[in-house]
């Protein structure tokens, strides 16, 4: 991969001096290929900061156009767009705030398919940005079969979460999560939104890729954030893999053998 800049090396100082980053952390940032499956308010909040914190590269996945009740939280998108596919104007809008970022789009959608277990594999992070359980579910399917570290989150009502599983040994999977927690079946067109909150949330998914793709600070494995907006409060839980999980808790000879059908 290519080297920075000096003019990177400007662009990014206010990362580049933090303590322990350093121009190495910066380069792993750009050498990274990252992608966002949904690009409503939590995959808006954080492509715009990938895009801008200098990922090299991000794969924008999502199927559906812009309508007037997305302007709300949905912060790359105006008025003008709407009718107009999410990742078309995602990509415009990104190119403009950092033109040295390349950005691949997707705009069918995440069925069950090689196609997209291909896709994972191509990438070093997923970041599940969808509404929808079943995407999240064959996400992590995806993930889990081919050991690409994946960080969901999501935000509903006045409260979100993040997680990030990287398959490591006795780490639990986003299958062992809805076990624990339930499967939130409802969606924010149902049961409503806070603007913000997507912000809040996709931001918390943006750090923690950062963190991931530089290795910088604690690792977060097992744990769970809550963010509960109405109560002021946040809330961390280490988590452990359901023994009984449809999904993980199978045999792994070695990783990209479990097939995710
Ligand atoms: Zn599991």
């Amino acid at each position: 991969m290519m080297s920075l800049s000096d003019n990177d090396l400007l662009r990014y100082d206010r990362q580049i001096v933090l303590k322990g980053f350093d121009i190495d952390k910066q380069q792993c940032l750009a050498d990274a290929n990252v992608m966002i499956v949904g690009m409503g308010g939590l995959g808006c909040a954080v492509a715009t900061y990938l895009a801008a914190s200098g990922v090299g590269a991000l794969t924008l996945v999502d199927p559906d156009i812009i309508s007037l009740s997305n302007l709300p939280r949905q912060i790359l998108y105006s008025d003008t767009d709407c009718g107009q596919a999410k990742v078309d104007i995602a990509k415009q809008q990104l190119s403009l705030r950092n033109p040295d970022c390349t950005i691949t789009t997707h705009s069918h959608a995440l069925e069950e398919s090689a196609f997209w277990r291909d896709r994972c594999a191509e990438h070093d992070l997923i970041i599940d940005c969808t509404d929808q359980l079943s995407s999240r579910q064959h996400l992590n399917r995806c993930c889990f079969a081919t050991s690409v570290p994946l960080i969901s989150g999501a935000a509903i009502r006045m409260e979100g979460y993040v997680m990030c599983f990287s398959w490591q040994h006795e780490e639990p999977c986003y299958e062992c999560l809805s076990y624990l927690f339930g499967e939130e079946k409802g969606s924010c067109v149902e049961n409503g939104v806070m603007s913000p909150l997507t912000g809040v949330i996709g931001s918390l998914q943006a750090m923690e890729a950062i963190r991931y793709l530089s290795d910088y600070g604690a690792r977060t494995r097992g744990k769970y954030l809550l963010y509960d907006a109405m109560n002021f409060s946040v809330t961390t839980l280490t988590l452990k893999r359901n023994p009984y999980c449809k999904l993980c808790a199978r045999p792994r000879t070695r990783p990209g053998t479990v097939s995710i059908s």
